[in-house]
C-alpha cells in the first residue's frame, strides 16, 4: 500500500513511499483510502463495554437501543448473548442494562432506576460533555439552540437534559424557526456528528436573526467526525466514484458521502457491506475513494477492497490527514466490579 498526500489546490496527488515523492499522472485504476477512518475511541470503548459486560456477568445482557449504529456490531454482539431493546420497560427487574454510546436522557435513567436495573453507562464521553453543556446553560437561564436531527437518539438525550430550555435546530432551514425568550441570553450548541460546514451554514442563519447568539465554549462536533470529513474531503476530490462504509441510521456515515460529493466525487455511495456496491458504479470509474463511519469495524472495509480488487481495482494508497490516539477508559460501573474481580480494567480485549 502506498501512502499518499493530497495537494491543496492543484489537484494532483504526491507518492511519499521514496520520500522524494512520485508524480502520479496517467490514469489508472487506484483506490484512494481515507485515513483516518472506522472505529472513534467512544464507539471502542462502548463495544468493548458490551464484551467486558457479557464476559464478567454472562448473557443476557440488555442493551438499550443500538450500542453503536451498524448492523454488524449489533448482530454480532446479539450472537455473544447481547439483547438490544427500545426502552426500559422491555428489561426484565434486576437485570443490567447498559446505556448506548449515544447517551440517555436523565428520565431514561430514572426509569431504570425506578426499574431497579443495574445500568452501565456506555455514553461516549464527548457526547456527556455536551449534556454537561446543557445542564450547565439551563441552570444559567439561557435558551439553548441544538443544532442536530430531529428524532435521533443522541439529541433526544442531550435535549432531554433541559427540555424546557432546549429547541432543536434541524439544519439551515430551520433555523428561522427558532424562538428565544431574551434575545442576549441564547446560545447554540450541537449534536456531536454533524457534517461541520453544513452546521456553521446554521450558525450564520441563526446569527442572521439572533446577533446577539453565543457560541459553544468548546466545538461540539467531535474529533472523529471532524478527521474523518477531513480525510474524505481530500478523497472525494481526487475520486470518481467514493465509497463509505456504514450503516444508513450512522449519522456521522452519511455525512461522509454527502462531504465527498460536496468535495467533487462523481459518485458516493453507502454500504453496510460489499455485497451491496454494484457493477453499474464504476462506468467510466478511474479512481475509487474509500472511508468508513465511526462505527464501522475495519473487516468491512476490508472486505470492499477485495471485492474492488476483483474489479480491477488493487492498487489501495493510504490519503492519511491526521493521527489518532485516543482512548477512553471504561464505564465507572463496570471498572469497579471488574477491579473487584480482579479483572483487566483497561480498554483491552480480546477480539475474536
Ligand atoms: Fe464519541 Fe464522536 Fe465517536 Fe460519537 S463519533 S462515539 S461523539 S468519538
Amino acid at each position: 500500500m502506498t501512502d499518499i498526500k493530497p495537494i491543496e489546490g492543484n489537484g494532483h496527488l504526491l507518492a511519499s513511499e521514496s520520500g522524494a515523492g512520485v508524480a502520479v499522472g496517467a490514469p489508472s485504476k487506484k483506490v484512494l483510502l481515507a485515513s483516518p477512518r472506522g472505529y472513534c475511541a467512544g464507539v471502542d470503548r462502548a463495544v468493548i463495554a458490551v464484551e467486558k459486560a457479557l464476559d464478567h456477568y454472562g448473557a443476557p445482557i440488555y442493551v438499550r437501543k443500538q450500542i453503536v449504529h451498524n448492523k454488524f456490531v449489533v448482530s454480532s454482539l446479539e450472537k455473544r448473548g447481547a439483547i438490544f431493546v427500545d426502552e426500559v420497560d422491555e428489561v426484565p427487574t434486576g437485570s443490567i442494562l447498559v446505556f448506548s454510546a449515544h447517551g440517555v436522557s436523565p428520565a431514561v435513567v430514572e426509569a431504570a432506576n425506578q426499574r431497579g436495573l443495574q445500568t452501565i453507562d456506555a455514553t461516549c464521553p464527548l457526547v456527556t460533555k455536551v449534556h454537561r453543556e446543557v445542564q450547565r446553560f439551563a441552570s444559567e437561564d439561557y435558551d439553548i439552540l441544538l443544532i442536530g436531527h430531529n428524532g435521533h437518539e443522541e439529541v433526544e438525550g442531550t435535549a432531554g437534559e433541559a427540555p424546557e430550555r432546549v429547541q432543536v435546530i434541524d439544519g439551515p432551514e430551520d433555523a428561522a424557526n427558532a424562538v428565544v425568550r431574551d434575545p442576549n441570553k441564547v446560545i447554540w450548541l450541537s449534536q456531536t456528528t454533524l457534517s461541520v460546514d453544513e452546521t456553521m451554514e446554521t450558525v450564520t442563519r441563526l446569527r442572521t436573526l439572533l446577533p446577539t447568539l453565543q457560541n459553544p465554549p468548546s466545538d461540539d462536533i467531535c474529533y472523529a467526525t471532524q478527521n474523518r470529513q477531513v480525510a474524505i474531503k481530500k478523497v472525494g476530490a481526487a475520486s470518481d466514484l467514493v465509497i463509505v462504509v456504514g450503516s444508513a441510521n450512522s449519522s456521522n456515515t452519511v455525512r461522509l458521502v454527502e462531504v465527498a460529493k460536496q468535495a467533487g466525487a462523481k459518485a458516493a455511495y453507502r454500504v453496510d457491506f460489499a455485497s451491496e456496491i454494484k457493477d453499474e458504479w464504476f462506468s467510466d470509474v478511474e479512481t475509487v475513494g474509500v472511508s468508513s463511519g465511526a462505527s464501522v469495524p475495519e473487516v468491512l472495509v476490508e472486505e470492499v477492497l477485495e471485492s474492488l480488487a476483483i474489479r480491477g481495482f488493487g492498487d489501495v494508497r493510504n490519503v492519511t490527514t491526521a493521527e489518532e490516539d485516543i482512548q477512553f477508559s471504561l464505564p465507572t460501573e463496570l471498572r469497579r466490579d471488574l477491579k473487584a474481580a480482579g479483572q483487566e480494567t483497561s480498554n483491552k480485549i480480546k477480539r475474536n
